[in-house]
């Protein structure tokens, strides 16, 4: 990646990444390595990793490298030995790291792990540069109001709403009629429902266009990963739920779209490069170039929309149910959307038992009245662990769950 023209002092930033050796985590420290003069790093974190949480601490120059798993601290310690890089461990220390002050954190943990770290960044960081979507699936009023409180600017990570970040016009925001997320369809776009059952592991991660961590690239494959934008666009912008729309375009040109009433459709594209959104949030306000390569229409030629299949693909109807229920309902979608893709990455459930896994934890949840929604970091890591233990439950008592 070539390096960017020398930044000038009130320019420069400093940033901490949390889930540093992930798929987000190397797009932004190849986007720190192209710009060293200007982004310096605080803190990098990983969960079991150390010997690349290490690698990346050096390349960087960190000041402080975290691992989740305690005992990989001897590891850490040890990979570190020399750089007078700082080595902890355990989860109250990726916390700790989260609540150092920086410019810009960069929230980059996958799952629920991430609310946390991604709170205590709220006051410390001045601006959050957030792809943890879980962070407002599970807890998302409690974060955003958090945020406002404290004057934290969040800046969306996601590529469809950091599009939606880049055509949302907030002095306009009441001539909004529609904002609209972009799907690329996952590799099942065309699949019969019936041969959907016999899905793999490995036919479920070649993603079509997007180069992503486990996680992600299964809730793509469900249409889950749609629906959990749907509700962390609803956090992040003022809009209501019936305002909210999901187009499925295989090309990943378009990433979102705002409709104004005015008959105005504005767009952000540009290649399906996570480098592009993570360094306009590196890059804002203003804007830098990166090496992602620039997008020639002409070469892509056709630009397709169509409709989600919403029969196929349940877990886009679960998500946006959820989402008009409230916050405990999407803490409670997320947590057992997260076992049951666990265990399908482990080989231990169907491809299509993942919605019926949500739908049953959603139901046997909901069934003695509304979900509350978390009015606590506590109140939300309750609620997501007494539904993991529903959702595991309902697991092993087939063995796989039957839809
Ligand atoms: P990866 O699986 O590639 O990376 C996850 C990172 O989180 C790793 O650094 C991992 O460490 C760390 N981690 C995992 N579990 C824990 C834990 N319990 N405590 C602390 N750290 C943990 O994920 P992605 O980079 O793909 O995704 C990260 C987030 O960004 C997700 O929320 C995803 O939805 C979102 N996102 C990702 C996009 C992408 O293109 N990848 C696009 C848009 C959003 P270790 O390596 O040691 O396991």
């Amino acid at each position: 990646m070539p390096t960017v023209a020398p930044a000038s002092a009130q320019d420069a930033i400093s940033i901490s990444i949390l889930g540093a050796t992930g798929s987000i985590g190397a797009s932004t420290i190849d986007l720190v390595l192209a710009d060293p003069d200007r982004i310096s790093v605080d803190s990098l974190t990983a969960s079991t990793n150390a010997e690349k949480l290490a690698h990346e601490a050096r390349r960087v120059g960190a000041r402080l490298a975290v691992i989740a798993d305690p005992d990989r601290y001897g590891e850490l310690k040890a990979a570190l030995s020399g750089s007078g890089i700082e080595a902890a461990a355990g989860r109250d220390a990726v916390v700790a790291a989260a609540g150092r002050p920086v410019d810009i954190m960069v929230s980059a943990i996958v799952g629920a792990a991430g609310l946390a770290p991604s709170l205590a960044a709220i006051g410390a960081a001045k601006a959050i540069a957030l792809a943890n979507k879980e962070t407002l699936v599970c807890a998302g009023s409690l974060f955003m109001g958090a945020a406002a409180k404290a004057g934290t600017e969040i800046l969306p990570v996601d590529s469809e709403h950091n599009a939606i970040f880049q055509v949302f016009e907030r002095e306009n925001a009441g001539e909004i009629a529609e904002v609209i997320i972009t799907a690329s369809g996952g590799p099942f776009l065309r699949m019969p429902r019936e041969a959907l059952a016999t899905v793999t592991r490995e036919m479920a991660l070649r993603h079509p266009k997007w180069v992503m961590g486990p996680k992600i690239t299964i809730d793509s494959a469900t249409l889950m990963n749609k629906g959990l934008e749907l509700i962390e666009a609803f956090h992040l912008y003022p809009v209501e739920p019936d305002q909210l729309s999901v187009l499925v375009h295989p090309q990943s040109v378009v990433h979102g779209l705002v409709r104004y009433r005015d008959g105005s459709l504005l767009a952000e594209l540009g290649e399906p490069d996570m480098r592009t959104p993570i360094g306009y949030c590196l890059s804002w306000p203003r804007r830098r170039p990166t090496s992602v390569k620039a997008l020639d229409l002409a070469a892509v030629g056709t630009l397709t929309f169509e409709r989600p299949d919403r029969d196929r693909f349940p877990c886009l109807v679960l998500a946006e149910a959820a989402l008009r229920e409230g916050d405990g309902a999407t803490c409670v979608l997320n947590a057992a959307n997260e076992v049951a893709v666990e265990a399908f990455l482990q080989g231990r459930t169907g491809f299509t038992d993942i919605p019926v896994v949500v739908e049953r934890t959603l139901s046997h949840m909901a069934a003695s009245g509304p979900l509350a929604a978390p009015a606590s970091l506590d109140a939300a890591m309750d609620l997501d662990q007494t539904a993991r233990q529903i959702a595991r439950e309902g697991l092993d008592f087939k063995g796989t769950v039957a839809s």
